[in-house]
């Protein structure tokens, strides 16, 4: 049995093909480098890949990671300009000793040497997304804001091999150079064959204080189950962030057992992920928490229709 489970509902068209993959017993890693390349790629997606919000400056800067739970080989790529497909670096850097690790020209060298495609980001469709906020805040007042989903990706494949990884464009408008949790093993994703594996999308400054996807995965490690893991670590997190500091940003994670059973929390309103099985069709769930609970329920057909529709509806300059 296989399972594949990842954030948001942008992931369906991916874990779809990583699917028909996992089916055909085609290994973990291979199949989620091709569920997330999925997402890179399609332009709709404005925090992801092509198509993906610039910083502050225009320049559309990716991140993302890759680890195998088998081998906890690791691989990240940060602030990436020209890489049509992060993902893909980030897993050829896990089977590196040393190395795995790259930032700006250093990964951009690395997977042009590599033969790795080669691709302009940045759409004319996030370009006047950008000018248009650039009108709105006055360029005094430039913020990192909400636009930000981040695709994290947990496998399990039949042979019982676990796999993680994540791609984003980050924090529309942040400053050039700055990465947050999605490239940062630990924090935006991690995989441990023996236990499981966790992804996480939010704040990424938020994130990174809790390692959460290593939190989850270690609590697994301990005997936890999984959703257990998912509210326990979350929920400690943001009760730390508050005492501490006052406030927590948007927190959102994923996670998926050695069992094949999976898990989700957050706490914002509807997260949506995406869950596919051996032997069923994947669906797209909207989670919600109370009373520290995160509860979920497949999407209603309207609810699907609104994502896309807002995500493809026609922009233009102010
Ligand atoms: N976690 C990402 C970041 O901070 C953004 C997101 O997942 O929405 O860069």
């Amino acid at each position: 049995m296989w399972t594949v489970i990842a954030t948001w509902r942008m992931a369906l068209e991916g874990i779809e093909k990583a699917s028909a993959m996992l089916d055909q017993n085609i290994d973990g890693g291979e199949a989620l480098e091709a569920a997330v390349k999925e997402v890179e790629d399609n332009p709709y997606y404005k925090s992801v890949g092509y198509g993906g919000l610039p910083n502050e400056q225009g320049v559309v800067e990716l991140d993302a990671g890759f680890m195998n739970g088998s081998t906890l080989g690791v691989g990240a790529v940060c602030g990436v300009h020209r890489i049509a497909n992060p993902i893909a670096v980030a897993r050829s850097l896990s089977e590196y000793e040393t190395n795995s690790i790259l930032v700006s020209e250093g990964a951009e060298a690395y997977a042009k040497e590599h033969g790795f495609q080669q691709k302009d980001l940045l759409t004319e469709r996030a370009e006047i997304l950008y000018e248009n906020r650039m009108k709105e805040t006055g360029k005094t007042v430039l913020k990192p804001y909400n636009g930000h989903d981040t695709v994290g990706v947990c496998v399990l494949d039949i042979k019982g091999h676990i796999d993680a990884g994540t791609s984003t464009s980050g924090l529309f408008m942040k400053k050039p150079g700055r990465i947050g949790d999605s490239p940062i093993v630990g924090s935006g994703f991690y995989a441990d064959s023996a236990a499981g594996a966790a992804t996480a999308t939010g704040l990424g400054e938020d994130l990174m204080r809790g390692c959460l996807s290593y939190e989850i995965v270690r609590r697994m490690k301990q005997g936890m189950a999984v959703q257990e893991a998912c509210d326990s670590a979350l929920n400690d997190l943001e009760t730390e962030l508050i005492q501490q500091r006052g406030h927590c940003g948007d927190l959102s994670v994923v996670a998926l057992a050695k069992d094949g059973s999976f898990g989700a929390a957050t706490n914002i309103k509807d997260f949506s992920f995406t869950v596919s099985q051996s032997g069923k069709q994947p669906i797209v769930y909207v989670a919600n928490r109370a009373d520290k609970h995160t509860f979920y329920e497949p999407a209603s057909q309207q609810w699907m229709d609104d994502y896309m529709h807002e995500r493809m509806k026609p922009v233009s300059r102010l």
